[in-house]
């Protein structure tokens, strides 16, 4: 495949009616209902299986500077920039066993980060962690979570196993009391809430979910007992297993070639086939890595965010898969003007979407040796209506005989029963289903964790946002003082490297509660005017992503094909992009000092 080479031999319209056709199988009228969250009778498959001894302990009852909710990359950036402020008062409550978040739930066989590792990956500089691959194997990441708890010494301040369950803001001790599952008291003058989109696990309302009596689990659930082996494959107690996995996203790509090594039958159950690019993963060039200078790795970041916000740049650091598709339409964009040509943009970047998938089909039709199943993993819409996905083994364990990929034609697994899944009136005996079906990404920060937030005069978040989200910058809300969101999307920002996103809110919030505690300002409010001047901004910057999403096959960026009555955080991000963004909020802390 060559990156620049323009493919001419397709038809653009007989192609947009192909994407609307394949669209059109996979709209649903229960659109998200369709999914069922971890709660009630289906509340186990939320259990944490890497606990292996419930930890006991006495509640705590506690006043401290800072609270950080969730110990996953979004509080760990949070709390190393405490600590890097010199604030030293604060608490970290997660409900997992140990730091990680994401990379701690998700242990499931051959997983890996997505985004390059040098840009991914937090603080590589300052905590002395050399990922050994440029993609780097989840465990690894997980390690380098708890190294950053160790090196900023964390692990002391940290309450696991522990989740908020309430956050009530005192008006008297204008402090906000935080209550947990273990009965602890915290009473914070400031709260960071860091929990991430990944946080809320999916399942399929698929009928008669309950009925199955095999092994049923979700992928951020693994469990080892049943399967055996690691992260790094092994899984041999399913060499007379037949095993379902429904979901073809970024999970089940990473699963299934592990699955493929040693289960007796692997059968995928698509409804939608995600985009996949080589991967190229490989080893770390250590000397290359030691030979960086000081401070490469926040330029190499703000490098991959400049180009994949779209923005005029003078080289490709990262220059991989992600970059590729950014590079390519700056190119074409450059190629035009040169030329004189006046071609709109949106008609340019179409042009290269239709090129590049063009691509991705070839690449199955090169990789997947049976026709039939090679037509079947052809994804058919524009590029960015799903997240982009690379690997260097998925498309190839296809061809393994144990493996079927079971085409649902866009509708999905119509039922399970007691020992099958199926898919109309085909039935497929299976022994185990590992149900690799997402996240609520969209969730916001405290219906993720599951509590309510308590503002002033009693206003719950959820009431005050019962008609949207009302905030500045995607991060504070007026009602709610001394009260961060790390990690918020809606009316913030967005970035496929997610960490990027989390050391720009977290700065911002650090810089903020570190300033006042030194002045000795116990309540700092974001005010109504404040919020309505952001919303003006956000109005004015918007870009129109209705039509883009509307066209796209159903999936979370869409709101499952529900994008113009219901649109998701993508829709309510600030326009301007991430970079912008983070110049608009620093101006914003500089003219809030400015003014005391
Ligand atoms: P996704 O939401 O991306 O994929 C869920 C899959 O389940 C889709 O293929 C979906 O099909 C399918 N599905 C849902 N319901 C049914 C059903 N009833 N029948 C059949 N199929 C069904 O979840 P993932 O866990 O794969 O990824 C979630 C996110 O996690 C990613 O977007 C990414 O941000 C992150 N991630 C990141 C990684 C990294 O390396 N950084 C690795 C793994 C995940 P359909 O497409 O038709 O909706």
């Amino acid at each position: 495949m060559s990156g620049d080479r323009p493919t001419t031999n397709y038809d653009p319209a007989a192609l947009k009616e192909k994407y609307r056709e394949e669209r059109d199988k996979r709209l649903r009228a229960d659109r998200d209902a369709q999914f069922q969250d971890a709660t009630g009778v289906f509340e186990h498959f939320a259990d944490d299986p890497f606990i292996k001894e419930p930890l006991q302990r006495a509640p705590v009852s506690e006043q401290v500077d800072v609270l950080v909710v969730g110990g996953g990359f979004g509080g760990l950036i949070s709390a190393s920039k405490l600590v890097k402020a010199g604030v030293t008062d604060f608490r970290i409550v997660e409900q997992g066993g140990d730091f990680g978040g994401t990379w701690y739930w998700n242990r499931y066989p051959g997983i890996r980060c997505d985004i390059e590792s040098y840009v991914y990956m937090p603080m590589l500089e300052e905590v002395g962690t050399i990922p050994s691959e440029r993609y780097a194997k989840g465990a690894e990441i997980f390690g380098h979570c708890q190294a950053i708890g160790r090196h900023f010494d964390l692990y002391d301040r940290a309450l696991f196993q522990t989740r908020v369950t309430r956050m009530d803001w005192s008006e008297e001790e204008a402090r906000w009391i935080v209550g947990t599952d273990r009965g602890d008291r915290i009473e914070a003058r400031h709260v960071m809430i860091g929990q991430g989109p990944l946080m809320k696990i999916k399942l399929p309302g698929i009928p008669g979910i309950q009925d199955f009596e095999g092994r049923i689990f979700h992928s951020s659930r693994w469990d080892y007992d049943y399967t055996g082996g690691d992260t790094e494959g092994g899984q041999t107690r399913l060499a007379d297993k037949r095993v379902a996995v429904i979901g073809t996203g970024a999970t089940s790509i990473q699963i299934v070639p592990k699955l493929a090594e040693h289960a007796e039958r692997v059968y995928i159950f698509q409804r939608t086939p995600s985009t996949i690019a080589a991967r190229n993963n490989g080893p770390t060039d250590v000397a290359w890595f030691k030979s960086q200078p000081k401070g490469w790795q926040k330029a190499r970041m703000e490098n991959f965010l400049t180009i994949i916000s779209g923005l005029p740049h003078k080289e490709d650091v990262v220059g991989d898969g992600w970059t590729d598709f950014w590079t390519r339409f700056a190119k074409r964009m450059a190629e035009q003007a040169a030329s004189g040509a006046d071609r709109p943009p949106p008609e340019i970047m179409q042009e290269v979407d239709f090129e590049k998938m063009e691509e991705l089909r070839a690449q199955v039709r090169e990789l997947v040796k049976d026709p039939k199943t090679a037509e079947a993993a052809m994804p058919w819409y524009n590029y960015l209506c799903k997240r982009p996905l690379f690997s260097d083994n998925y498309l190839q364990s296809l061809n393994e005989e144990n493996i079927t990929l079971v085409d649902t034609e866009g509708r999905g697994v119509t039922g399970i029963s007691a020992h099958a899944v199926h898919v109309g009136d085909d039935r497929y005996e299976v022994d185990c289903i590992i149900l690799a079906t997402g996240f609520d990404v969209g969730a916001r920060a405290h219906e993720a964790g599951g509590y309510e937030v308590t503002g002033r005069n009693g206003v719950t978040l959820s009431a005050y946002w019962s008609d949207g989200v009302k905030s500045l910058h995607g991060t504070q809300v007026h009602g709610f003082p001394n009260f961060h969101i790390v990690g918020g999307t809606a009316q913030g920002t967005l970035a496929f490297n997610y960490t990027h996103v989390l050391e720009i809110q977290g700065e911002h919030a650090v810089d903020q509660i570190a300033c006042d505690l030194a002045e000795g300002i116990d309540v700092s409010e974001v005010s109504e005017e404040e919020q309505a001047e952001w919303y003006a901004l956000l109005k004015a910057k918007k870009v129109d992503k209705q039509k883009f999403y509307e066209e796209c096959t159903p999936g979370f960026l869409n709101n499952e094909g529900n994008f113009r009555d219901k649109p998701t955080f993508v829709g309510s991000a600030y326009g301007g992009g991430p970079v912008e963004y983070t110049g608009i909020i620093a101006e914003w802390r500089q003219a809030r000092k400015a003014r005391r």
